[in-house]
């Protein structure tokens, strides 16, 4: 099965794991500070590893200090755990509708929701494609809330010349194989506030405190620390963050190689009638870490269950987040987003990665023309 997203490792990916296999650290050690120094580089904005990006936005909403009787904004049109982490911290999920065009947070549709409770507006890059962050600034700042970005689509894009990392309060990303560089598992939280970064590396690391100028009880002796605040062990190894560096040195190729196949999708399904090709707006320099598209017509499963069965590992991004009987057993109900649902209701994300060969691709193209009988 030919996958919609996958990895690309090569040989001075493989290298630099293995260097690190061999040197004294496994664990924290000096990968992890240049993997997060690298990460910088690309996120305009100093950033902290983590085991995951699931894991990155717990930490973020917990560095916010995210607790019961908040309310967060945030998209359905997302991988659940951009919502579930807010909700397991005991907030309760505010979902506000997409933008029809790219799937993003509409901010009309976020200033509408927000309320007094509000703590925090997240947002998500969806399919790598920047949301609308000088306006959703305006609506977090209004709010009194911290504005979040859920950017696991899209480390290496740049929202109106300013890189993904340096727009929002704070930042996570993920390193799944799927995504657009990768660990393994792996995360980061980035931030250009200094005291909320500092709060996210304690909470990644089990709340230690460690700071002699922070300690409560100093004179305990030279072995002591404490937790201030509970934390959890989100630690990103030093062999993965080694991998992470390795990733980052391919990174400007493999937006090459998505732009590429991006814009080959885009001229070779151009004239197919019963789809509609994803948007991009004119200030947006994505990482086009999905291609999706919508089918018309009301044949979507159709659609799904035919590339597969010929060998084309199409995928669906996403169900509405509070569509998860986790959220209906809260309450919340189809419908609530109409964007959303409609957008869900044709969308298919079809094979883009960076090792994708043109003939595969042209497989892909030819399947869904068959397909779709054009
Ligand atoms: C992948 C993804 C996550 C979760 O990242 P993991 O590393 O798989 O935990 C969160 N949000 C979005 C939008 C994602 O695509």
């Amino acid at each position: 099965m030919l996958p919609y997203g996958r990895q690309s490792v090569d040989g001075s990916d493989v290298a630099a794991v293995v260097e690190a296999l061999r040197s004294d650290w496994l664990t924290t050690g000096p990968r992890v500070t240049r993997f997060e120094r690298d990460l910088q580089a690309v996120a305009g904005a100093p950033c902290v590893t983590v085991s995951n990006g699931t894991a990155a936005l717990h930490t973020a909403y917990a560095a916010a200090g995210i607790g019961p009787g908040d309310e967060v904004v945030t998209t359905p049109m997302t991988f659940v755990t951009t919502a579930a982490t807010a909700a397991m911290l005991g907030a309760t999920v505010v979902f506000a509708d997409v933008e029809d065009d790219t799937a993003n947070l509409d901010p009309a549709a976020a200033e509408a929701a927000v309320t007094s409770r509000t703590r925090a507006v997240t947002a998500v890059d969806y399919a790598g494609h920047p949301a609308e962050y000088d306006q959703l600034r305006k609506v977090a700042d209004s709010a009194g809330a911290v504005l979040i970005a859920d950017a696991a689509h899209a480390v290496g894009s740049a929202y109106r010349g300013r890189p993904v990392g340096a727009l929002a309060d704070l930042t996570t990303f993920s390193f799944f194989p799927t995504k657009n560089l990768t660990t393994g598992e792996g995360g980061a939280v980035a931030s250009t506030d200094p005291a909320l970064l500092e709060r996210a590396r304690t909470f990644r690391t089990v709340g230690l405190v460690r700071d002699p100028a922070r300690l409560r009880h100093p004179d305990e002796g030279g072995w002591h620390q404490e937790v201030h605040e509970f934390g959890l062990n989100y630690r990103l190894p030093d062999v993965l963050c080694a991998l992470g560096s390795a990733q980052l040195r391919r990174l400007a190729d493999f937006k090459a190689s998505r732009a590429r196949l991006a814009a080959r999708y885009d001229e070779l399904l151009a004239d197919v009638p019963g789809l509609r090709l994803p948007a991009r707006r004119a200030w947006a320099d994505p990482m086009r870490h999905l291609y999706p598209v919508r089918v018309l017509g009301g044949r979507r499963r159709e659609v799904y269950e035919r590339m597969r069965a010929a060998g084309i590992g199409v995928q669906v991004n996403y169900l509405p987040a509070y569509r998860h009987p986790v959220f209906e057993d809260l309450g919340y109900r189809r419908g609530l987003c109409p964007v959303a649902e409609a957008f869900y209701a044709e969308q298919l994300s079809l094979p883009l990665f960076a090792d994708l060969t043109d003939t595969d691709q042209d497989r892909v193209v030819d399947t869904l023309r068959t397909v779709l009988g054009s």
